[in-house]
């Protein structure tokens, strides 16, 4: 419980912030370093795996019913996947408030992608990576579907213990992926990439091979692992997953999921990409916090969290909720605090009517 609520924090906290100039007084700026981390929806992700010839599906991008139907004329499929976009992930396993179960739909009959479509858009769906009330579905994704004969996982990502880039990967992948780390940690595979040799093919094979692709699946595999590499340097990303990345009957290996965030100091090379922001999905205390660069994330509880540091503040968190408390939020204030964004976050967490009770939570959690 205490691990997911900092999990789902850490989550939604990679939504914040833009660069920002502070007015302090009548004659000092101050520049505050932003802190964003970049988020784009799978459609936008997949579109730039398509340019660096990843290979995924054909797929529209639509927001109305009768669009998704058109859509799904359009791209005379044998069978049809909707897909909810948000920026959390677990929507396979999520649940509309229109009563639609799954986030992700497949369907033979492309008759019934409107009715589909119409239970999703406008709806709010909630994932165990959402707040609970879920957030609201305004774009849908019609895309072809494949037959998967097998579903893997695979990322690209920082690490701060290597130095550099790590590629993890499970032949267990899929929506339980939490599960299988868990569980079976011996199914987490690593392998550390060099940043001056990049992806080395004995690696990418290694790879491929772990990831349970035999014969010419594991070339194809492989090749796709590079390309995801090349991605992944290309945007300046901190991250690329692909959670399924999936072999098919006829003998594809296709990433069906995509997501991909960015390091926002490459901003300003990374103009395109930082143009698809779409902050529609952001809380508005969590874009009044991005304005003075506080990292704050709202949650169900009733104890304010003001904290110096992440990793701290996520502690934090876990330590009220050991206790039997909840917090009311996720603040970090972050390294080189000013006095005005201590101010400013004070006033953001006494505009909060759940923190209202909160010493005598204090004195029931401690
Ligand atoms: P999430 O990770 O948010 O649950 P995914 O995109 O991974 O969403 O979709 C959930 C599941 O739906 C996948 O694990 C896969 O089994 C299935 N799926 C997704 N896209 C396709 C597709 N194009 N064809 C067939 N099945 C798909
Ligand atoms: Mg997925």
């Amino acid at each position: 419980m205490a691990a997911s609520m900092a999990s789902q924090a850490a989550v939604r906290g990679l939504r914040t912030t833009t660069t920002k100039h502070v007015f302090l007084d009548k004659l000092k700026y101050t520049w505050l370093n932003p802190r964003r981390w970049l988020n784009l929806q799978e459609y936008q992700s997949k579109k730039l795996m398509q340019d660096s010839g990843v290979a995924v599906q054909r797929f529209y991008v639509v927001d109305t019913a009768s669009e998704a139907q058109e859509a799904a004329k359009r791209l005379d499929a044998k069978e049809i996947v909707l897909k909810a976009q948000i920026l959390a992930g677990g929507r396979g396993k999520g649940v509309f408030d229109s009563g639609l179960k799954g986030g992700v739909h497949l369907t033979k009959d492309p008759a019934v992608v409107g009715e589909l479509a119409k239970k999703m858009l406008g709806f709010n769906l909630t994932t165990k990576q959402t707040p609970k009330d879920g957030v609201k579905v305004k774009t849908v994704m019609v895309a072809e579907a494949l037959d998967i004969s097998r579903e893997t996982y695979f990322a690209i990502l920082m690490d701060r213990a290597c130095n550099g880039p790590v590629m993890v990967g499970s032949p267990k992948g899929g929506m339980d992926i939490e599960e299988v780390a868990t569980t079976t940690p011996e199914l987490i595979f690593k392998e550390v990439i060099d940043i001056f040799e990049g992806v080395r093919d004995d690696q990418a094979l290694h790879m491929a091979a772990n990831l349970g692709f035999k014969g010419p699946l594991q070339r194809q595999a492989a090749d796709q692992i590079k390309r995801l590499y090349d991605l992944f340097l290309k945007v300046d990303a901190t991250q690329v997953e692909v959670n399924p990345l999936g072999e098919t009957p006829e003998g594809q290996v296709v990433c069906f999921d995509a997501k991909i965030n960015f390091d926002d100091n490459a901003e300003f090379r990374q103009k395109d990409v930082f143009a698809m922001d779409d902050m529609t999905e952001s809380d508005a205390t969590e874009m009044e916090a991005a304005k003075w660069d506080l990292k704050y994330i709202g949650m169900d509880g009733n104890i304010a969290c003001f904290v110096n540091g992440a990793g701290l503040a996520m502690a934090t968190c876990d330590i009220i909720d050991l206790h039997g408390g909840k917090p009311a939020n996720f603040l970090d204030l972050g390294g080189g605090v000013k006095e005005r964004q201590v101010y400013e976050a004070f006033k953001l967490l006494t505009a909060d009517p759940k923190n209202l009770d909160q010493e005598d939570e204090m004195k029931a959690a401690f």
